[in-house]
């Protein structure tokens, strides 16, 4: 199969600056997308991505906002759109855990995960869909989790947070469908970025690796190829799909 050219197509990554974002940001620009990346705290981060795709001549932008605020998403995709053209190509990447016991959450705690998880990539999704329509094109790529298509313990709240994204994508595939535009999705299992790291202690990724048929945590630049597959032209016909990048785990 051919590499899927990006060219000619504005790609925004919610939550570039680290991890999974972060690769794929990097990977999409390699294939020659113009790049938006989205940060919320780790400025640094961001400008260290944008410094590295600018010294290889790729046009980049970073646009600093919470996808969980309406205002704020209106408004990065009003810069992006000023200063580099309209968004064909999305991936609602942004996303925090919360690894806690069901009654021991919060209200408030509910509220960031589903807020960050879920209602950002709504947000996102809504705005971009009106030039998607123009242009009769888009590729839209949600980054679930394995947690989204298997009930996750200590975890139940991430877990619907995915499961509800993971709703939300085959919807929207069959909604926008037939407008040439693709909504898909990626369920990771457990890949070596800060949020594992934070998540879990040294015992407990070893027992996580353990369970893993490749017997290894996934890699970001395996997250990142995937979904650059999906951005491609070439996947029109691949819709309201789950692509587990997981070794094995969910078989
Ligand atoms: P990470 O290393 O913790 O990075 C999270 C990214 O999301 C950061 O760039 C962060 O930006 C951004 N972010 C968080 N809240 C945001 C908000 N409200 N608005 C804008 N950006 C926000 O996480 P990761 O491991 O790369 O995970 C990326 C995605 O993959 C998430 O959706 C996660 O649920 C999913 N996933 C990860 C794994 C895994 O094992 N790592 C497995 C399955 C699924 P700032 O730092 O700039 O604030």
């Amino acid at each position: 199969m051919g590499e899927p050219g990006l060219k000619g197509n504005v790609c925004l990554v919610t939550g570039a600056s680290r991890g999974i974002g972060n690769g794929i940001a990097r990977a999409a620009a390699m294939k020659g997308a113009q790049l938006a990346v989205n940060y919320l705290y780790s400025e640094q981060a961001a400008l260290k991505l944008i410094e590295d795709l600018k010294k290889i001549g790729i046009p980049v932008l970073a646009v600093k906002a919470d996808v969980s605020k309406e205002e704020d998403v209106d408004m990065m995709f009003n810069q992006v759109e000023r200063e580099m053209g309209k968004v064909s190509l999305l991936v609602n990447n942004a996303g925090v855990s919360l690894r806690a016991l069901l009654p021991d959450t919060s209200v408030e705690q509910w509220d960031k995960v589903i807020d960050t998880n879920l209602k950002g990539p709504f947000l996102c999704i809504r705005r971009a869909i009106p030039n998607m329509l123009g242009q009769r094109f888009g590729r839209i790529v949600n980054i679930a989790s394995i947690w989204g298509l298997k009930g996750a313990s200590c975890e139940a709240v991430y877990s619907a947070s995915k499961g509800g994204l993971l709703a939300l994508t085959r919807s929207m595939a069959r909604e926008l469908a037939p407008s040439g535009i693709t909504v898909n999705a990626i369920a990771p299992g457990p890949i070596a970025t800060d949020m594992l790291q934070q998540e879990l202690n040294e015992e407990e990724r070893t027992w996580l690796t353990e369970q893993i048929p490749a017997g290894r945590l996934g890699r970001i630049e395996e997250v990142a190829a995937a979904c650059v597959y999906l951005l491609g032209k070439e996947t029109s016909y691949i819709n309201g799909q789950v692509i587990a990048v997981d070794g094995g785990w969910t078989v």
